[in-house]
């Protein structure tokens, strides 16, 4: 992994037209940081296939699990029909061929959790159907606005919290693959509340997966009611914008992304903004002039990631697109606003946020002199209370333990170093972690760097700043 001066990070997700080592290795080298794999789609075979030829080309690259949580689906129909507004419409929990009027749709509970007068949204919300009455395993409806349906698209009930318990026990088999493979980070779709990610925090621990991380996607109307408490027990977030645009007005989704990502940065949680974002890239070589807007606004509204999905999953042009990803976020990373730390300060005022802080202040101080941040850090933790103040200068995390680097390959402005280190005498810590960069070619000998660590290495004491020359430290 080469540091190649980019901050906000790259998610890509992976499917038929990028699993090959080739394309994963050329996605790698364009500027890929975290790899998807998307259990909605992959079969645990294939998973375990493209898990290992992940690991075999980058080391430190993140992968993350994506749960696919709840999703309803409608079933096979016996050939894509257009819906008429105003039309009666069926849903039904029986298995049967579905038509113009009527489908079966895969959730069980539903003549449960619905009742008259309620949205249902089908085919990414481009139809809409209203509840008109409940009978046995049926749902009758009448189309609000009419569009096309084929066999196995998605079903949204906007607002409702559905009776199934998430994670789902599709879910926790999936957690099984995961105990095996050991992925950085583990997402979690549809949650509404804490208690979705503490079952799933469980779960985990019960698999022996303690240290993947989980990001929960917001997508739902009770995640954005519940979003602090969720923020609290997950270790990042996804503003997942497909579903999240049918669940609540397609105007609001820029205004919650902007708020979300702010309220995570508080807390040092990472937050990935997904979802159509170079879309068009599936065919085309060239994206909208809207898309490109749409990534360089997330990278200015910070988000520590921006994420690819049917554009490398099963895309024309997986390189391509994260290519042209990379160059936004190159070009709109130099119009980056500097941010009032205020503005991001938690109510808590950690020692790990004042030091943070002070990392921030001291590059700011000194600004021609200093060119990078070092942080020696064994769990991550430093690395992210650093990154959360979004410095102008690239922080590279020294750390001896290979799974934190790739956890840490997900944060703003963090490229790690795996690299072991005694961490017991603050000397020479300071020296070998500085000449780690320096040997890497990443620091002159006339610069400064900004240092900073916990000393008595207790992972999560961050109690160290300092500011050093380099020529002090690497002769
Ligand atoms: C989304 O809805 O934006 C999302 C990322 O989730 P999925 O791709 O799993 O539907």
């Amino acid at each position: 992994m080469v540091y190649d001066g980019v901050k906000s990070k790259i998610v890509c997700t992976i499917g038929p037209a990028s699993r090959s080592k080739d394309t994963l290795t050329k996605m790698v080298d364009a500027g890929m940081d975290v790899a998807r794999l998307n259990l909605s789609h992959e079969d645990h075979k294939t998973a375990k296939a493209t898990f290992e030829a992940i690991r075999s080309i980058d080391d430190t690259l993140a992968v993350l699990f994506d749960l696919q949580g709840p999703k309803i689906r409608i079933g096979e129909m016996e050939a894509p029909v257009n819906l008429e507004t105003g039309q009666e419409f069926t849903l039904s929990t029986d298995e049967f061929v579905g038509n113009k009027d009527r489908v079966s749709i895969s959730h069980e509970q539903l003549p449960l959790d619905v009742k008259k007068g309620d949205i249902i949204a089908l085919n990414d919300g481009i139809v809409r159907l209203t509840v008109k009455t409940v009978k046995g395993k049926e749902v009758i409806t009448e189309v609000l606005h009419g569009g096309p349906i084929s066999s196995r698209k998605g079903a949204n009930i906007p607002g409702i919290k559905l009776s199934c318990e998430v994670p789902t026990p599709e879910d926790i088999a999936d957690l099984d693959l995961a105990a095996e493979l050991e992925p950085d980070y583990v997402a979690l779709s549809f949650v509404t509340c804490a208690d979705d990610v503490r079952r799933l925090r469980e779960s985990m621990d019960s698999k022996g997966l303690e240290r993947t991380l989980i990001i929960s996607k917001i997508e739902h109307t009770l995640a954005i009611q519940n979003f602090d408490e969720i923020l609290r027990d997950s270790d990042g977030v996804m503003i997942a914008r497909g579903d999240l645009g049918i669940e609540v007005p397609l105007e609001e989704v820029p205004v919650l992304q902007r708020d979300l990502i702010r309220r995570a940065n508080v807390w040092a949680k990472p937050a990935i903004v997904a979802t159509h974002m170079l879309e068009s890239m599936t065919g085309e070589v060239v994206p909208t002039r809207a898309e490109v807007s749409d990534v360089a606004h997330a990278v200015l509204d910070r988000a520590d990631a921006v994420m690819l999905s049917g554009e490398t999953a099963v895309g024309e042009f997986p390189v391509e697109s994260v290519t042209m990803m990379n160059k936004i976020i190159r070009r709109a990373e130099q119009i980056l606003p500097k941010q009032d730390p205020l503005d991001v300060t938690s109510p808590k005022r950690m020692i790990v946020e004042i030091i943070g802080n002070l990392t921030y202040e001291a590059v700011n101080l000194i600004p021609d002199k200093v060119e990078a941040i070092v942080t020696s850090t064994r769990s991550g933790y430093t690395a992210r209370w650093v990154s959360k103040f979004r410095p102008p200068v690239p922080i590279f995390g020294v750390t001896g333990d290979v799974k934190v680097a790739r956890k840490l390959r997900l944060l703003w402005g963090v490229h790690p170093i795996p690299q072991d280190q005694d961490m017991e005498n603050v000397d020479a810590l300071v020296q070998a972690t500085t000449r780690a960069v320096y040997e890497r070619g990443y620091i002159s000998k006339d610069k400064d760097i900004v240092f900073t660590s916990g000393v008595k290495m207790i992972p999560g004491r961050t109690n160290v700043v300092g500011v050093f020359h380099v020529h002090d430290l690497v002769d």
